[in-house]
């Protein structure tokens, strides 16, 4: 296994420096309407954002320094209020909002804008991606936002958004999708000549799972297929049929080194399938449904807050999801695979991690500084949920995961909600004191975690 394959269950790069400063304005909902010219190579963005607590003074949101602004201005009846901005550090922008504006209501910011296409990644492949890494419209973290997005391509172009597809429209030469997402906080959006991937289909649990691929390789094709939409199965009944949209996307982008989740979407770099070559199915194989849980544990339906130091973080949201994760691999390959997920773990723990470089889990911020950090979250990190898994025993274990999903989802969980679960559990507080003592401290040799 090689470092990418860490990368691959990081849900965002880590060079992204961002900023945002709000006093608690909220973000509530997107309405976008977004046009690609491939003559041009440009996006034009009509953009209406939707807002709540408005502050007098200013508002910093992070946006693409490429964006060409044309027009910026708040509606207030018949009369538009145009907005001065400045745009400062990298990808920020700071809008400077007059008296008048009353801000004690709901209101709407208007942006019209342009940006080159190349500036987002995909400028080689001709997939362009369009997430929240690339900054391409104006947002802040931590809302919990709905949008819709109406996006026009030329005719051999596709599209691709989260949410569900409510329409598409073939006119004089111009494909118009329209996106609807109830449900998720970020608007990533991907365009591409129609023929540039492969599209396939397939149904589970009434569901359409549909796949975009630029590997040609069938059989690796097939293997994808077949452990995505058991991966969904799986988790889909294990959480009692949670699932608001009628498909599920996967998407393989040839230069991107990761695998991330979007909420029912999940983007898989070409380089990570190499490993199959290399490494073996299970080891290729396990970062698709990893990204798969991520649907309902910790991005898609149960929350975490990026960019903030809570502590417990990566444990509540990687190293469970990748304990998940495991369970469904022991399910799908058989118990011994999930034996053989827990000896790799302790393996590489034990092979990169030493009490010089351990950082204790519960201070492990959303991004890694070093390899060894990224080593505790995913593998120390399922060992520790597999003795919390054992001191419950299986059956309290999946009532407890159950219940704190159902408390929170929708919501930002944290872990004292988790804790404060746990606790239904645990009347002696024993396990939550074991746990702790696992989160907060350096190594590991206490643990027997052959039985
Ligand atoms: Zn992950």
């Amino acid at each position: 296994m090689t470092i990418k394959n860490i990368l691959t269950f990081s849900l965002l790069v880590a060079s992204q420096v961002l900023y945002a400063n709000n006093l608690n304005t909220d973000i509530t909902d997107y309405i976008i309407r977004a046009d690609y010219d491939n003559t041009a190579k440009t996006l034009n963005v009509n953009l209406q954002m939707k807002v709540d607590n408005l502050h007098s003074g200013k508002i910093d949101l992070i946006f693409t320094h490429f964006a060409k602004i044309s027009s910026l201005y708040v509606q207030e009846g018949k009369n538009k209020i145009s907005l001065d901005y400045l745009f400062f550090r990298k990808d920020s922008i700071r809008l400077i909002l007059p008296e008048k504006i009353k801000t004690s209501k709901k209101q709407t910011i208007t942006f019209e804008y342009s940006f080159p296409i190349d500036s987002v990644s995909g400028s080689k492949s001709g997939i362009y991606t369009f997430s929240r890494a690339e900054k391409w419209y104006p947002l802040q973290y931590n809302d919990l936002s709905t949008h819709t997005l109406t996006i026009s391509v030329p005719d051999n172009f596709t599209t691709l958004s989260t949410g569900d597809l409510i329409s598409k429209v073939e006119k004089i030469r111009r494909k118009t999708y329209l996106w609807s997402d109830k449900y998720n906080f970020t608007c990533p959006l991907f365009i591409f000549e129609s023929n540039a991937l492969k599209f396939i289909t397939k149904t589970t649990e009434n569901k359409n799972i549909n796949f975009y691929f630029y590997t040609k390789d069938t059989l690796i094709q097939n293997k994808f297929i077949n452990i995505v939409c058991a991966s969904f199965a799986y988790f889909y009944n294990f959480f009692n049929g949670d699932y608001p949209y009628s498909t599920y996307s996967y998407i393989e982008i040839p230069d991107y080194q990761a695998g991330s989740a979007t909420g029912s979407l999940q983007v898989f770099g070409t380089p990570l399938i190499s490993d199959c070559y290399s490494n073996g199915l299970l080891e290729c194989l396990k970062p698709a449904s990893h990204e798969v849980a991520h649907e309902w544990w910790g991005i898609g339906r149960l929350h975490f807050k990026d960019k903030t130091k809570e502590e417990g973080l990566q444990f509540l949201r990687e190293s469970i999801n990748e304990y998940l994760n495991i369970m469904f691999i022991g399910q799908y390959w058989g118990a011994d695979s999930l034996t053989k997920c827990l000896q790799i773990a302790l393996s590489y723990y034990k092979q990169y991690v030493n009490n010089d470089n351990e950082k204790v889990l519960f201070e492990i911020p959303q991004q890694f500084s070093t390899w060894e950090e990224a080593v505790v979250v995913y593998y120390k990190g399922v060992l520790i949920v597999n003795e919390l898994r054992k001191m419950l025993g299986d059956t309290k274990w999946e009532k407890f995961i159950k219940k704190y999903y159902s408390t929170y989802k929708n919501k930002y969980a944290t872990y004292n909600d988790f804790i404060r679960t746990l606790s239904q559990f645990d009347k002696k507080g024993t396990i939550t004191t074991r746990l702790n003592n696992y989160l907060k401290t350096k190594g590991f040799q206490e643990i027997n975690w052959n039985n």
